[in-house]
């Protein structure tokens, strides 16, 4: 049937719910784009399980005790972390994502109450021994946004492109912010005038690992509707967003 086939190809976008069509493929994966908002995904989404196991078959991370090129992470985690210097001194900061901690320890070293959370055992085990002047957190966004706790300000970096949709996050970020939270978002930017005319040979559309590319825009968007406007957009010459938001009063 006729209907049957429109409803196949149609599927609401995970961040704004406006109509999205097929677009393109990649590496098997089906790759949406919104109508509305613009928002490039993976449909559907591989599901909790198909996801657990990529990331057991492929992760090349953390073990309780072992983490690759911990030396140079640390180094290049200070370096970065400088630039929110007068948002983690004396303030209290979460590394949304935290992996292995490097992060959360460059916001402890800056004078930050500096906390990590990360669904990974494997990578907050190892965290919580390295970095014991931390707070480590081993949740999902659900666990975490009943925490009870506030931030001044939160980080991510390289996780909006992973998670399927951004709501789960947004609805953490949501809860453990109040006015005047700060929130740093790092994510591959498919507006970019560097992203490839064919935009399935840049190399950040790389399925399952990303699953959904956003532009600055729409990303403003998906902030606004969780009450944050965007503060200050860092320029970068490679394709990446690297926006701060802020919590309205
Ligand atoms: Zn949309």
């Amino acid at each position: 049937m006729e209907d049957t086939h429109e409803q196949d190809a149609a599927a609401a976008c995970p961040a704004c719910g406006g109509a999205s069509a097929p677009d393109g493929e990649k590496d098997g994966y089906a790759v949406f784009r919104c109508g509305a908002c613009d928002l490039l995904f993976v449909h559907p989404f591989p599901t909790a399980e198909e996801l657990a196991r990529y990331y057991s078959d492929n992760y090349r991370g953390a073990t309780a005790t072992f983490y690759p090129k911990l030396n140079s992470r640390r180094r290049r985690a200070f370096v970065k972390s400088l630039r929110f210097l007068r948002y983690a001194v004396g303030r209290r900061v979460l590394d949304i994502g935290c992996g292995g901690g490097v992060m959360v320890d460059a916001f402890r070293r800056l004078g930050a109450d500096a906390h990590g959370v990360d669904i990974s055992v494997n990578s907050i085990t190892f965290a919580r021994n390295r970095f014991p002047r931390c707070t480590f957190h081993c949740m999902d966004f659900d666990e975490m946004a009943r925490s009870g706790l506030t931030f001044d300000f939160m980080f991510t970096s390289e996780l909006m492109e992973h998670i399927p949709g951004p709501h789960g996050c947004m609805a953490m970020i949501q809860a453990l912010s109040k006015p005047g939270t700060l929130v740093y978002v790092a994510t591959p930017d498919a507006g970019h005038p560097a992203v490839p005319a064919d935009i399935y040979a840049w190399d950040q559309m790389c399925p399952p690992e990303h699953l959904q590319w956003f532009t600055r825009d729409n990303l403003a968007r998906v902030f606004d509707g969780y009450g944050f406007d965007l503060a200050r957009a860092f320029p970068k010459k490679s394709p990446a967003l690297s926006l701060l938001f802020r919590r309205r009063g």
